[in-house]
């Protein structure tokens, strides 16, 4: 089976990944190449910091990869927080207060529109290729909900008045900007096994 390096240290995408993709591909963890590096997401796009990571893994490995790299950007502040969206309060990588600062931000400012997107970028059969997703939607002034991660209380996609914090996981993850990038990733690989 051909094997291919899913370049995250997130269990929860690679669980989600070998469930699609399990039959097909045998998808090996970073670990399991016997990498333990951190890889510095040092691009001011979400593609450049895909492509930095699965280039990273085939040129040191020589493993074909794919790697992924996602955000919120909101409109009204040009953007961000973009490729910041993890460490936008700090490098701590703290939820609340990264929606603290948005909301701090945006108080007064009637323009919510926002969009999550994910870029992924596949290093594999000596080309590179690039699948993105996005969910466009709005930022309100509180949180709402319990479930999701990172910006799901704040964020409420269009077509529905939930926040992606208070749908399930299943109903956020058949819209979601991963899911989308991901499904355009597998179409890509199972038509070119
Ligand atoms: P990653 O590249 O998928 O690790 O995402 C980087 C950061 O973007 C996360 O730490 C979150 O702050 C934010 N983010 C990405 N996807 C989502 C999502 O689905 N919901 C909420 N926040 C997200």
């Amino acid at each position: 089976m051909k094997k291919l390096v899913f370049a995250t240290n997130n269990a929860h995408k690679l669980d989600e990944v070998r469930k699609i993709l399990g039959e097909s591909f045998e998808i090996l963890a970073m670990e399991q190449i016997g990498c333990h590096d951190d890889i510095a997401e040092t691009a001011l796009t979400f593609e450049g910091n895909a492509l930095i990571k699965a280039r990273y893994i085939k040129e040191k490995y020589g493993y074909d990869c794919f790697a992924d790299d996602s955000g919120l950007e909101i409109t009204a502040l040009g953007g961000e927080p973009g490729v910041f969206s993890a460490r936008y309060a700090g490098e701590a990588h703290n939820s609340e207060k990264n929606m603290e600062k948005v909301l701090t931000q945006l108080q007064g400012i009637d323009n919510r529109s926002a969009r999550f997107r994910t870029v992924i970028a596949l290093v594999a059969d000596g080309e590179e290729h690039i699948f993105e997703g996005e969910i466009a939607g709005r930022i309100i002034d509180e949180r709402r909900g319990k479930g999701g991660f990172g910006y799901d209380p704040i964020f409420v996609p269009e077509g529905s008045e939930l926040t992606f914090a208070e749908m399930g996981d299943e109903m956020k993850n058949s819209i979601s900007h991963r899911a989308r990038a991901m499904k355009k990733l597998v179409e890509y690989l199972l038509s070119h096994r």
